[in-house]
């Protein structure tokens, strides 16, 4: 449809953060997708970061990777997830790479002889930008999620500029509201009512309405909002709490969400093809067998997004076997405050131990205490980034008996470094965007059960680390049997990506990659899967 013009979605938030924007952004892109449209999600995060890079994830959850090493928020892995495609870094336009720009044309001499303003100049910038993205991707619907709630001060002039937009383009507004229920039966539509008036009051009329509440919206709710928010009463839509996030298109379908979608932009009255994925969610509501119970030990284990693509990675796996799944979140620092029987008994209820990514000294000791406790009872293992580095070191330490082997991340002194600074990480100065970041190869070592799981001899991942395995430790490890699955090779030398233990210790696999980031409902991470079913055999098996 390339000789087409680009047709575009503005999906803005009313009331209240955290009712799932970029779920209904991507669910909206998946109801396109399946009748053959091509679409390309931006987001807009008005922070002034330039990227999500430098947040801690206790305040602003996982930070989500792409191929080209763009460090993003983590809706990112929402879309990527739901569309099954891999998005480029400019999708991701924030406050802070605006600013930016604008600042470096005016130093330039780009606009000589003008003062920079925020309209034209910001909103002129932000048309560009999006229309580019669109254009690059040979779009055909360009779908905006605008970060924040409408009357942020922040969100602003980027609202400026998508009503702009929809002047000169054909746009249809979505507006993502909350409706609260006092008592049961009674849906409060006034908060959107305002809302709505404050979205008009910045010349924006949203097409549709789209509702989470505790309970189904009621038709009299319907009925209010259509009248005081000039919405036709078929484009106000329920968006209510879903056994999992992957049904919304599936309900969004029900709801007859595209007709409205086809009507404002012109789409053609194309039937969707949802088949494959109404299969998968129907086998994560209602799987075949029990649930796996897995262990995730990490930090940041109380804050509900920190490992979300980890748990997402999971949830596809466990579908694609069609299991159930149970995950418990795990305080790496309190498995160090137990007595190893405690630890024993604890660890000892799960068929399967992650220790995913992280960074800084705290709980690092209670995550080897985890993966050693799984390399002796032979409980499936996977390590993730970090996860890989410390099963290294546990296996330094205890197999190989260095024993007080560590990262350099942690003991700048110790005597057997086993995990070290990545070379060209040693002279970096700035914090942003330094680590070693986005997709690189990895050649992958015959008869290794990272062979099997991919079935080919390369593969690609995603990372986001400062340091590696020591090539100066790689031959003595593998000495004692410790696999070395698969080196990214280049002319700076080779980068250990995958290991495994030998099989005497059962499943073990780690990724110096976040493979969870690629993990997707439909084609789930191959070393997920193998993971899994390791597990499942676990669990069938007795332990
Ligand atoms: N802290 C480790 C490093 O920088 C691991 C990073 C991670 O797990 N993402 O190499």
């Amino acid at each position: 449809m390339s000789d087409q013009k680009i047709k575009y979605i503005v999906v803005v938030g009313s009331i209240m953060s955290g009712l799932g924007k970029g779920i209904v952004t991507a669910s909206i892109g998946k109801l396109l997708q399946a009748r053959g449209y091509k679409v390309s999600p931006i987001k807009f995060d008005g922070y002034l970061n330039v990227d999500c890079g430098t947040m801690n994830p206790f305040r602003h959850g996982e930070v989500f990777v792409l191929d080209d090493g763009t460090e993003v928020d983590m809706d990112f892995g929402t879309y990527e997830r739901f569309l099954n495609q891999s998005i480029s870094g400019e999708n991701s336009i924030t406050g802070g790479k605006l600013f930016q720009k604008i600042i470096e044309k005016e130093r330039r001499g780009d606009y000589l002889g003008r003062d920079v303003q925020f309209v034209p100049h910001l909103t002129d910038e932000i048309k560009k930008w999006v229309r580019n993205v669109g254009k690059k991707n040979d779009s055909d619907v360009v779908i905006v999620e605008v970060g924040g709630t409408v009357g942020d001060l922040e969100n602003s002039y980027f609202l400026e500029a998508m009503r702009q937009l929809g002047v000169e383009e054909t746009v249809l507004f979505a507006q993502l509201t909350f409706l609260p229920s006092l008592s049961e039966g009674e849906q409060k539509t006034k908060p959107t009512q305002h809302a709505t008036r404050l979205l008009q009051s910045m010349g924006i009329n949203p097409d549709i309405i789209l509702c989470r509440g505790n309970e189904k919206l009621s038709d009299e709710a319907r009925k209010k909002l259509a009248l005081y928010c000039n919405v036709k009463e078929e484009f106000v839509f329920d968006d209510p709490t879903l056994n999992t996030i992957y049904e919304l298109p599936l309900l969004l379908e029900k709801q007859n969400l595209y007709k409205a979608i086809a009507e404002k932009l012109k789409l053609e009255d194309r039937k969707p093809d949802l088949k494959e994925w109404k299969e998968k969610v129907d086998r994560i509501i209602n799987p075949k067998n029990s649930a796996i119970k897995i262990a995730v030990v990490g930090k940041y284990t109380s804050v509900k997004d920190a490992y979300i693509s980890v748990k997402e990675a999971l949830v596809h796996s466990a579908a694609e076997i069609d299991y159930g799944l149970e995950i418990e979140w795990v305080e790496a620092s309190d498995l160090e405050k137990m007595e190893k029987e405690k630890v024993t008994k604890f660890l000892g209820k799960f068929d399967g131990i992650i220790v995913p990514g992280g960074f800084g000294e705290r709980g690092i000791e209670g995550k080897i205490i985890a993966i050693n406790y799984a390399r002796l009872n032979k409980i499936p293992y996977l390590g993730l980034c970090l996860g890989l580095q410390l099963m290294v070191i546990e296996f330094a330490r205890n197999v190989c008996k260095l024993q007080t082997a560590h990262s350099t991340e942690f003991d700048k002194v110790t005597k057997y470094p086993v995990i070290d600074f990545l070379p060209e990480q040693k002279q970096i100065a700035k914090m942003g965007a330094s680590m070693r970041l986005g997709a690189y190869s990895c050649d992958i070592t015959n008869n290794t059960i990272t062979k099997q799981a991919y079935d080919k001899k390369e593969c690609s991942e995603r990372h986001r680390h400062r340091y590696e395995v020591n090539p100066d430790f790689v031959d003595e490890i593998s000495k004692f049997g410790l696999v070395f699955a698969g080196f990214h090779k280049s002319s700076k030398g080779d980068v250990t990506e995958i290991v495994e233990w030998p099989s005497e210790y059962g499943f073990g696999v780690a990724t110096q990659a976040h493979i969870e980031l690629k993990s997707r409902l439909e084609t789930p991470a191959p070393i997920f899967v193998q993971y899994m079913k390791a597990a499942a055999k676990r669990k069938k098996e007795g332990k």
